[in-house]
């Protein structure tokens, strides 16, 4: 850290005197992050005016800060900071949901509301709609992983395209809407997907130009029919011809969802029960919808995978196992299968678990397991899923890591190779090590024509070359951060650049 802790005693004051919640360092927030950046100060503001003061202050004291929304971003950096930031502003008690249309099935939301928060509100409110739930728990934020670009399994699972930031506030302190069709005493507020003249509001994701403190979410309808197909995949080029076909279908819109498989290792990484060794490759796709629809869906998933063995179940059917399940002894390989389908249908019914981040990071939320995903993207045609996996399992081999993957068919024409970067054999790998691997499959992935989708604050830094080696970019991106931040503050460093000095 490059600021000394007394340096801030002007700010602690002026939070003292104003009552605005804040904290010494960051306690409770243990990191997956390789490598630990604790905050020197975490600062709770508990509306948009205290979040104003907040910034504002630490402006005209030129302190850099980031900003989380519930800091669940297990495995890109959570709530860990950088050696240039000494500062969390945590925005989880600014969490109402402003506005509920029941029509139109959209909320209007403030950063700090959580999965859980959500999904409790639309089952309260009799819902005919429902949230895509992420494999994150209940209480990680919606607008921090939609900023992200995150996204879920069902037909709502492109978080950017499912909402439209409609109000952000500068480190200077400016609040305003980014959209036009937004503005104002707008009728068609969030919902219009695109502007009249520019599109703004798409420019505050995934960048931390400001602090995003309202978005519109365009929730998914509740299915009449909720299903899915269940595919087990022997071989990688059984994987790879899968991405192509359900790629094909997404194109033809008989697959509106946003299909998972996920082989051996990562599927044991999310459940505590013993995945059966036969099982290679799982692919998981949402088919649900209206009982014709859901029929047709079925008709065609079974012609196109005819030669493997597959499973259509639907949430009535999970139930019905459930309780015939139950007289199963507890060890039972199938008990043990169950709960995985019982965990899967949860979240695509739009319930969120914590069972898959618990299971995956541990439960022990002051030491969890220290882990950082990687993301390529590679075109959905056989021959690059193969290219990708191989480029990742050999760096992975050369440091003595075990391979372990979801692929997640994200349009018509991508997928993403999600790959955790962990020691989980426990054979004492160190976190430099890890950070090392990180860095060779980041490098080799860009350098072969395979980006990578998402970083988290830290790891962000070694996008530095990405953006340089396209400077008409990098100078439109330094404008407009020197736009809304001039003293380039908030999440500095984020992308591995700074804005240059006047
Ligand atoms: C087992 C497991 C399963 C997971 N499954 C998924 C999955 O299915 N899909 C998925 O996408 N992710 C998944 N994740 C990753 C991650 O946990 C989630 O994306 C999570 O939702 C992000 O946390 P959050 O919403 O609390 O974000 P936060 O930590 O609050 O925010 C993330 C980042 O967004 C930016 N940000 C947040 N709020 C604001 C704001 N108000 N203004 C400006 N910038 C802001 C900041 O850069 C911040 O660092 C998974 C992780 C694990 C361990």
């Amino acid at each position: 850290m490059t600021l000394e802790n007394g340096t801030l005693m002007p700010l602690r004051q002026y939070l003292k005197q104003t009552n605005i919640i804040f904290e010494d360092s960051s306690h409770g927030f243990a990191t997956t992050d390789f490598i630990t950046h604790s905050a020197l100060l975490t600062i709770y503001p508990k509306d948009s005016r205290e979040l104003n003061q907040v910034v504002v202050k630490l402006n005209e004291f030129k302190q850099p800060f980031h900003v989380v929304s519930a800091g669940h971003n297990w495995g890109y950096g959570d709530s860990n900071l950088s050696d240039q930031i000494p500062i969390l502003v945590h925005l989880r008690l600014l969490n109402r949901i402003l506005d509920y249309n029941s029509e139109l099935g959209t909320v209007e939301i403030e950063p700090g509301v959580t999965q859980e928060q959500l999904a409790r509100f639309l089952l309260n409110n009799n819902s005919q709609w429902s949230l895509d739930v992420t494999g994150a728990d209940g209480l990680a934020s919606i607008v921090g992983n939609f900023l992200e670009r995150g996204f879920g399994h069902t037909a709502g699972g492109d978080h950017e395209r499912a909402s439209k930031v409609v109000e952000v506030m500068t480190v200077e302190g400016r609040v305003f809407c980014p959209q036009l069709v937004s503005s104002g005493s707008s009728h068609v507020k969030g919902l219009y997907q695109h502007d009249v003249s520019l599109n703004l509001d798409r420019i505050f994701y995934q960048t931390n130009f400001a602090i995003v403190t309202r978005m519109v979410v365009q929730l998914k309808p509740k299915q009449s029919q909720s299903s899915f197909c269940i595919v087990f995949l022997e071989t990688d080029q059984d994987v790879a011809n899968a991405v192509a076909v359900v790629s094909r279908l997404k194109a033809q819109d008989v697959i509106a969802a946003i299909p998972h498989i996920g082989n051996s290792g990562r599927l044991q990484k999310t459940t505590s029960s013993s995945v059966d060794a036969r099982m290679n490759w799982v692919a998981a796709i949402d088919i649900s919808g209206p009982s014709d629809l859901v029929r047709a869906r079925k008709k065609i998933l079974s012609q196109h995978f005819s030669s493997y063995q597959k499973m259509f179940l639907s949430t009535t059917r999970v139930n019905w196992i459930g309780r015939l399940i139950n007289w199963l002894p507890a060890k039972s390989l199938y008990k043990n299968q169950f709960e995985n389908l019982r965990l899967l249908n949860q979240l695509l019914s739009g319930t969120p678990t914590n069972d898959f981040v618990i299971n995956s990071i541990g439960k022990d939320s002051k030491a969890p397991k220290k882990m950082n995903w990687i993301g390529p993207l590679f075109p959905s045609q056989p021959g690059h899923f193969l290219k990708v996996k191989n480029i990742v399992s050999q760096i992975f081999t050369e440091y003595g890591l075990v391979y372990s993957a979801t692929v997640s068919v994200v349009s018509s024409r991508c997928a993403v190779m999600i790959t955790e970067i962990t020691d989980s054999q426990n054979i004492g790998i160190s976190e430099q090590v890890l950070q090392e691997c990180y860095r060779q499959c980041h490098e080799r992935l860009w350098e072969v024509g395979y980006p990578i989708y998402r970083y988290g604050l830290r790891s962000g830094v070694v996008l530095e070359n990405q953006m340089k080696q396209n400077p008409e970019y990098l100078k439109v991106y330094q404008s407009l951060k020197k736009h809304f931040d001039s003293n380039d503050l908030l999440s500095r460093g984020r992308w591995g650049v700074r804005i240059l000095p006047e």
